[in-house]
């Protein structure tokens, strides 16, 4: 039974989806601004681990990820730039799908955008004002009343009751009269230049939290199955998302939250005066494969702190090699293919079913391999050996994605491959056999299968 650890109950619970067989699935995406970093990744890609998992289980996913291209920081950047917002996020947008698609990220069913979307947020905050949840100030902006729900803090567990008369909850920038009120709607101020929508209550915008609640309930109903984001988000974020939400609908609003720990960088805060503060391009101009980098953001498990440091990079290569130099001598055997797993699966499996154990799941992985390899240099792999391990391999790279498509060879290599191609399509044998050897000289062989070239290293 797939488990996963719920932050709302704080408990590991079994996952039953609302709709057999399908999953809904809401991640709070980017605030387009800037350039993710491999923090912002250590979530998504967490995310992507997750969606692959239900894949797997043979489960249908539908995944929304937001993107929050109008807030304070979005705003704040067109103005010092001097660029409209759309200029901005826009930008952002399309770096940000850059760099999920070179990590191999699956892609979410729909992206929407918050500013796309301002129609809906205006609806649902107009029926909290109905309801006696939210009430507008002087100025035309609109706010939660904490107080007209009672279950407010479930999700952190704060006691509002021992909090409600001080500050230790962040108010809003706006000053209230109940401090802990969050804004549903901010009133347009000078700040935000030509950023705004007309509402019932004046010029405006919506609130961060806002945009999430309205979004995923257009995409995914009132009610849906799992909503994630990293720890950062709980408070005040997600707790906010499920007050308005719940008092909007009258329904309960996500049955599973999951939440992924921090990514440090040498043991702290990535900071760019420490000149560690990495994005993705960063870590591809020094060499790293988007392999390596799943790699390490899987390396641990998804509730704990991971601590990523360039030497890491040295491990994912050996081994993401091993698990490739497995593959290439099951390969090299050429066995009839057949359906079954190694027995060792089912741990494999079953270190996934228990919340997502990632760094459980690689043990179990690599110490088959092991075995696998001594039993090929104790020639006492079958022929039902071989596919079942090639099998296996397939089935992890589907939920790792961590082995290179083209071949794992360096490019040079690869390049010596396609000029000995075009020499055999002229058949200059010659030239073709002098090219093999310049292969094998840098330690690969060539091989000509019926489907192409295979290079297996020497
Ligand atoms: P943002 O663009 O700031 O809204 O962040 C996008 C996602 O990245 C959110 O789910 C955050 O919780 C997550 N995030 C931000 N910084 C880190 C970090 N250092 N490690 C892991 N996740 C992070
Ligand atoms: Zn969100």
């Amino acid at each position: 039974m797939l488990q996963f650890y719920n932050s709302l109950t704080r408990k590991k619970e079994d996952f039953i989806p609302i709709i057999e067989g399908k999953v809904s699935l809401y991640t709070c995406g980017p605030t387009v601004y800037d350039t993710a970093h491999i923090g912002n990744f250590r979530t998504f890609l967490f995310e992507d681990f997750l969606k692959r998992v239900l894949v797997a289980r043979g489960f249908e996913v539908y995944h929304v990820m937001n993107i929050t291209d109008v807030d304070d920081k979005t705003i704040k950047k067109s103005m010092t730039e001097g660029k409209p917002l759309s200029e901005i996020t826009d930008y952002y947008t399309d770096l940000f799908k850059k760099d999920l698609s070179s990590l191999k990220i699956i892609q979410a069913d729909v992206y929407p955008a918050a500013t796309k979307h301002v129609d809906a947020m205006v609806k649902m905050i107009q029926k909290l004002i109905d309801k006696n949840h939210a009430y507008v100030t002087k100025d035309g902006s609109v706010f939660f009343s904490i107080k007209s729900y009672k279950n407010y803090g479930a999700l952190m567990r704060i006691n509002m009751d021992a909090t409600r008369h001080s500050d230790r909850v962040s108010s809003d920038e706006y000053s209230l009269d109940n401090p802990q009120d969050f804004a549903l709607w901010k009133a347009y101020k000078e700040e935000d230049g030509d950023v705004s929508w007309d509402s019932p209550w004046g010029k405006g915008r919506p609130g961060w939290h806002m945009e999430c609640s309205a979004m995923s309930m257009a995409y995914l109903g009132d009610h849906f199955d799992i909503h994630c984001g990293g720890v950062d988000n709980k408070f005040p974020h997600h707790e906010n998302e499920i007050a308005q939400s719940v008092c909007a609908v009258d329904t309960p609003f996500v049955n599973f939250w999951l939440h992924s720990e921090f990514l440090l960088v040498d043991g702290g805060k990535m900071s760019k005066s420490l000149g560690n503060f990495y994005c993705i391009s960063d870590l591809i101009e020094k060499d790293f494969t988007a392999e390596e980098i799943r790699y390490i953001l899987l390396n641990g498990h998804y509730r704990t702190k991971i601590n990523f440091t360039l030497e890491k990079h040295h491990e994912a290569k050996v081994s993401i090699r091993r698990i490739q130099e497995l593959q290439s001598r099951l390969k090299e055997m050429n066995s009839e293919i057949c359906d079954g797993f190694p027995t060792e699966m089912e741990q494999f499996n079953i270190a996934l079913e228990n919340d997502l154990d990632s760094p459980n799941a690689l043990a179990v992985f690599f110490e088959w391999i092991r075995n696998a390899n001594s039993k090929l240099d104790k020639k006492a792999f079958t022929e039902s050996d071989v596919s079942e391990g090639l099998n296996f391999i397939a089935y992890f790279d589907s939920i790792y994605g961590i082995l290179p498509k083209a071949g794992f060879a360096p490019k040079d290599v690869i390049d010596l491959v396609g000029e000995r191609e075009d020499a055999r399509q002229n058949k200059d044998w010659e030239k073709s056999d002098k090219i093999r050897d310049q292969i094998l000289e840098k330690g690969w062989i060539v091989k000509d299968k019926i489907n192409g070239p295979k290079l297996t290293p020497k």
